[in-house]
């Protein structure tokens, strides 16, 4: 039995229909943007394996780094122990995220890093005696991830209708256009249950490939800012230069108290979650009370070999070459919207844009 036919058998696919299913391809191989599977096709990996691979497939620097790592030391729990390469990645982090970051917290995925961070708010908040502040802004549409505080923070829909009745409230704001930033200004005015503000900069990812612009953007997190809410850059999609910048929040001046990663970390290699803060936010669980303890920890967290991975991804993004690239492929991207709107023209597509490395478009359907 060929492994399509077996994962049939026993596997149950992430946000797969269960009854009308096909057999899942089996990927065999990956080189650079290609996958092929075990009969020999070739697949352009367009989604870059859920946007994690940001280095091409089958990267042999990152394999290297990884193999050496994997002969040391494999994994040990991150209570009370810690490694050299999750010391030499947050140290990297704490010197080229936005902002102020003082402290990074390790966990190993995209969800995990918005449920730590929505942690850090929360209990900022009570251990500075402050605990009516409980409630988080987000956009609607958003999407930060599948577990419940995550998917509390987003978009109510078909993903999460059958909880919920258990996903907390929220305050859901519109994206900011300019012309309604008063109206979402008041939205929060004389609030004071208010905690923190989680979005995704300037691309709302799962949510429909909606793009906004840093502009309007800025101005709203400045009125937020204004309301001593604590900012949280879900750039668990964003980072890595998908809108251009190795970060999207370097585009706005206004920069977050709390910033989440994934995805793009590792080089698309191994599951890895950070969710930096700043000095201010860690100082808030600095008590000899005990409870103020941040309770939260993955057996997984800070893995050595993803570590290893992260810090060998961020060597390939410093050498000389990247920052030229980046900026060629922005180029090439704006080039490719401009002749996707051509197709536009004719009523093929619509709604093409364009955000540094990505590029949307809708297909046109007939109604
Ligand atoms: N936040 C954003 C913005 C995401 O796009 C995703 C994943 N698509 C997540 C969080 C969740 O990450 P993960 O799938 O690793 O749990």
């Amino acid at each position: 039995m060929n492994i399509s036919a077996k994962d049939y058998d026993y596997i149950w696919h992430p946000y797969t229909h269960q009854l009308h299913r096909h057999e899942a391809i089996a990927i065999t191989d990956g080189k650079g943007a290609l996958l092929f599977d075990e009969e020999g096709n070739e697949y352009i990996d367009g989604i870059s394996s859920w946007w994690v691979n940001v280095h091409g497939h089958g990267n042999k620097f990152i394999a290297k780094k990884i193999y050496a790592q994997a002969k040391k030391l494999q994994q040990v729990i991150f209570t009370s122990f810690t490694h050299k390469p999750a010391v030499a990645l947050a140290e990297k982090l704490l010197s080229i995220l936005p902002g102020n970051p003082g402290k990074i917290f390790y966990s190993d995925n995209g969800s995990t890093a918005t449920e730590v961070a929505l942690k850090m708010c929360l209990q900022y908040w009570v251990n500075k005696g402050e605990p009516a502040r409980k409630k988080i802004i987000a956009f609607e549409n958003a999407y930060h991830g599948d577990t419940f505080g995550a998917m509390s923070i987003s978009q109510r829909g078909t993903y999460t209708d059958a909880y919920r009745d258990k996903l907390f409230e929220v305050l859901f704001i519109p994206l900011p256009k300019g012309q309604n930033l008063e109206q979402i200004a008041q939205l929060i005015d004389q609030r004071t249950d208010l905690a923190g503000f989680i979005y995704e900069p300037l691309l709302l990812g799962a949510g429909g490939m909606k793009m906004y612009e840093a502009k309007h953007f800025d101005n709203l997190l400045r009125i937020v800012r204004g309301k001593k809410l604590l900012l949280i850059a879900d750039e668990v999609l964003t980072g890595f230069y998908r809108t251009g910048k190795m970060f999207a929040s370097e585009r706005m001046h206004t920069k977050p108290d709390i910033i989440c990663l994934s995805k793009g970390l590792t080089g698309g290699t191994m599951a890895l979650g950070v969710t930096s803060c700043t000095a201010e936010v860690h100082e808030a669980f600095l008590s000899a009370d005990k409870t103020k303890t941040l309770f939260h920890g993955h057996s997984f967290t800070a893995n050595p070999l993803a570590c290893t991975a992260a810090n060998a991804s961020l060597e390939l993004f410093a050498g000389e070459k990247y920052p030229g690239r980046i900026e060629k492929l922005v180029k090439h991207n704006m080039k490719f919207a401009s002749r996707l709107t051509a197709f536009a023209e004719q009523g093929i597509i619509k709604d093409v844009r364009q955000c540094g490395t990505v590029l949307a478009f809708e297909v046109q359907t007939k109604e």
